[in-house]
């Protein structure tokens, strides 16, 4: 039995009282070698050097950490902490850090593995790492938090650094965090390095646009990929699944542009309205911290359409032209990929759909935009702060965004000829375009033996 986490990115402080139930699924195997698999497919159609393939099968660096923290009532608690650099070959290692929990190595080293082909496929200068401790962060008080998230720091300082391995959010974690961590960072390094951490405060040092930077990216995928299907938003439905920082600001954005929302949901339940929801009132329920079904459809707000209450597995198989999973991991496996019906998905979560599901996709002619690309916004805004950061020179949102859409633009225009041209699903060739990169910089350093 694995788990799966919510992938609600980057989260606001203060923490939602409902953290996302915690769910399993049953496997036979652990995640990363459900994650390799994507890897084995496709090295079948690069031609890097077997000494490259052998060392992007293992993680460079692993490590897990005890955490002792002195608790509110004077009690003593150790919490475990994780931290992988899959590979630096093309630069420090960079990924979040997750707060969950069902926080494993094994999903760590998952993570870490999906941000070396994430920084590979948008052509930053970075390799693959992810962090985690596992923790329910509901549990603890704000200076709990903080004594964890420096702790933390405490145990990995000697690992991380600007030019070594930057951390950043994910699941359950934010911008305040990230700036205790930079904090202590400073502190035992006796010298403010605002390069170890992105995601930061915009008063610490953090980047306009971060904060939106993953809907905002995976807005632009949709709005390069749609088109070459002569699909205008107006006659595009879309279903969301979760409703976190990254779910609820790309349906924001998809209403916006006319396309018409038609369902979206949290780890409680969904809501569906063939006739388009209220995006704008059902985020502001959101940040009330109230569940969608629960509250949100109990409320007079949601009788202005007529709807229909869902669960997350009837969202995941309604008739939509677009489905956008934005929650877990694992949601769409074996056993429900062929109730699918919507023509594109577009994988906002980190590795929403088995290597398994994958295949049966694949069969029913579904297109599905891959993790690495669709949520890859978040990672190249983090790329632009760590730049700004260098330099002492601060860009606008303007500046931030246009950046991001040339770069997400670029590698979705990279990736979707590739499937052409071999004849490939986009997982396949993204990975493909990534592993390009990334063999061409492991050949060229070399190897010491
Ligand atoms: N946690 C995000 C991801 O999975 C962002 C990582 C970063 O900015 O380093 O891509």
């Amino acid at each position: 039995m694995a788990k799966i986490i919510v992938s609600d990115q980057d989260l606001a402080y203060p923490l939602p009282h409902q953290v996302e139930q915690v769910k399993t699924f049953q496997t036979n195997q652990s995640l990363f070698a459900d994650a390799s698999q994507r890897l084995e497919k496709a090295l079948k159609y690069v031609s890097i050097s077997e000494d490259a393939i052998q060392r992007l099968r293992y993680p460079k660096t692993s490590l897990s950490v005890s955490i002792p923290i002195r608790m509110d009532d004077g009690s003593l608690r150790i919490f475990s902490g994780y931290r992988v650099r899959y590979d630096d070959t093309r630069g420090p290692g960079k990924g979040g850090v997750r707060y969950h929990p069902n926080v494993t190595l094994d999903e760590v080293q998952s993570l870490a593995f999906w941000m070396t082909f994430k920084c590979a496929l948008l052509d930053l200068p970075f390799g693959g790492a992810k962090g985690g401790i596992t923790v329910n962060p509901k549990e603890l008080s704000k200076s709990e938090l903080e004594r964890l998230s420096r702790g933390y720091i405490d145990a990995i300082a000697d690992f991380i650094g600007p030019d070594v391995d930057i951390l950043a959010p994910d699941v359950y974690t934010n911008a305040t965090i990230m700036g205790w961590m930079m904090d202590q960072y400073g502190i035992i390094k006796r010298q403010l390095s605002r390069g170890v951490v992105t995601g930061k405060p915009l008063t610490l040092g953090g980047s306009q646009g971060r904060d939106a930077a993953t809907a905002t990216g995976a807005y632009y995928v949709i709005q390069t990929v749609l088109p070459k299907f002569k699909k205008i938003p107006q006659k595009t439905t879309v279903a969301v699944q979760g409703f976190g920082n990254a779910g609820s600001i790309l349906a924001e954005l998809l209403d916006q542009a006319g396309y018409q929302v038609v369902a979206v949901s949290d780890s409680q339940g969904g809501i569906y309205a063939p006739q388009g929801l209220d995006i704008p009132s059902i985020r502001e329920y959101k940040t009330s911290r109230r569940g969608i079904k629960a509250v949100y459809c109990q409320d007079s707000v949601c009788n202005i359409v007529e709807h229909k209450i869902i669960t997350n597995q009837e969202l995941l198989a309604l008739d939509v032209d677009v489905l956008i999973p934005a929650a877990l991991e694992n949601q769409i496996t074996i056993d429900n990929a062929a109730t699918v019906k919507a023509k594109f998905i577009f994988e906002v979560a980190n590795g929403p759909i088995s290597s398994a599901a994958d295949e049966i996709l694949t069969e029913k002619g579904i297109y599905v935009f891959p993790d690495i690309l669709v949520n890859a916004g978040g990672v190249t805004v983090s790329y632009f702060e760590w730049v700004q950061n260098r330099n002492g020179w601060y860009w606008t949102l303007e500046e931030v965004n246009q950046r991001l859409q040339t770069k997400m633009e670029a590698e979705t225009e990279k990736t979707w000829s590739l499937a052409q041209e071999l004849n490939l699903d986009l997982r396949t060739a993204a990975y493909v375009h990534g592993l390009n990169r990334l063999g061409e910089a492991l050949d060229a350093k070399g190897t010491r033996d």
